[in-house]
């Protein structure tokens, strides 16, 4: 069994007269550098100068300084940055900032994992992981709740690294939640499967092959969007809620009939052989150098797919119904 903590079992005083960097100030640090301030904690943003975050990020109050100053400052040193950026603002400003004492953090194991990012003996490197985006972590933590996280520890310098992932993961609203503790691999690997094969990479391919063979066969595009896109999030709030059996027992009998004999020759063994593939490839390191290699080449290929994906007929005709209904502006 994993082992999972909550905040009474969390003994935070361990970030008492800390400082923690947040670096990054993006999708998860902005929502991190929030939720620690507003539990008490002291903390210090870094940002390259002149980005758009550099403003955001003092509209909200916080006083930025560059990555090097705010290592410099901080006692537990949060990479918050897109992980493709992560090596060299390390390389260039952190490390230098690295004393012996120091904690080194990340929201996902990836470049500790797979060997971009080397820090010295005599730092913690440690892992507070949301299991989610960071505008849902923030409403959550206003909400009074939290979302849960992982923690994990690849170096022990102080004897107290596990201790100050945890505090951190208290002072995001983790604690609230669940905080599970895992290993930098099991983090890195799980998290690179579960983003490919299911959560954005399958659940993508669903929705626009769905929408493709409702449309050739001539249904109109706004109602196959509505079937094979708009409902999902309904689906998906009740396996959330209540599981997938929690999810059926709230459709009709033909919905359960059919989801359950003709789903699995939809989604058959083929696609569970390529979703093995596709975890061969995360684990033995050959997807991580596809993507660096990718990334330093200038991520060509990366914006045309984005590209791609702007124009495709469901986003046009998606984004014309949540405009219509107000959901997006
Ligand atoms: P974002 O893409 O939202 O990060 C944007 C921030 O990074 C901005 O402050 C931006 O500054 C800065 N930045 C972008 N490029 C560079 C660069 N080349 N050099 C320096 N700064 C740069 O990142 P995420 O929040 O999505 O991801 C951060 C980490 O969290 C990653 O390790 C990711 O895997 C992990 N994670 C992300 C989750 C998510 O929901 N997004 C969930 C859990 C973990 P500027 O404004 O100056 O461009
Ligand atoms: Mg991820």
């Amino acid at each position: 069994m994993v082992k999972v903590y909550h905040d009474k079992e969390i003994d935070d005083s361990v970030l008492k007269g800390k400082t923690v960097a947040v670096l990054g100030y993006g999708s998860q640090g902005r929502a991190q550098a929030l939720n620690m301030r507003d539990s008490g904690v002291n903390v210090v943003v870094g940002l390259r100068p002149g980005g758009k975050s550099w403003k955001r990020a003092q509209e909200d109050g916080f006083k930025p300084v560059t990555h090097l100053e705010a290592a410099q400052r901080g006692d537990v040193v949060l990479m918050l940055m897109p992980d493709m950026a992560q090596p060299s603002v390390y390389k260039e400003e952190v490390a230098l900032a690295m004393k012996p004492g120091k904690a080194l953090q990340f929201a996902h194991g990836f470049n500790i994992h797979f060997g971009e990012i080397k820090p010295p003996k005599g730092v913690d490197v440690i892992m507070v992981a949301p299991k989610s985006p960071g505008a849902e972590m923030r409403r959550q933590y206003e909400a009074g709740f939290g979302v849960p996280a992982l923690v994990a520890v690849q170096q022990d310098a102080s004897g107290q690294a596990l201790k100050k992932a945890l505090a951190v993961a208290k002072a995001l609203g983790s604690g609230r939640a669940g905080v599970i503790e895992t290993t930098y691999k099991d983090e890195t690997e799980s998290d690179l499967f579960g983003e490919q094969a299911v959560l954005c990479g399958g659940v993508d391919q669903l929705i626009r092959r769905g929408f493709k063979v409702l449309t050739e066969a001539g249904y109109p595009p706004e109602l196959a969007y509505f079937e094979v896109c708009n409902e999902l999030k309904l689906i998906v709030d009740l396996i959330y809620k209540s599981g997938i059996g929690g999810m059926y027992r709230a459709v009709s009998d033909t919905a359960k009939w059919g989801g359950m004999t003709v789903g699995p020759v939809i989604v058959d063994d083929h696609v569970e052989q390529n979703m093995r593939k596709a975890l061969k490839a995360v684990r033995d390191g050959s997807f991580a150098k596809e993507w660096i290699a990718e990334s330093k080449a200038g991520a060509k290929k990366f914006e045309e797919l984005m590209a791609e994906c702007d124009g495709l007929e469901i986003e046009k005709v998606g984004r014309q119904v949540r405009r219509m209904s107000g959901l997006e502006k």
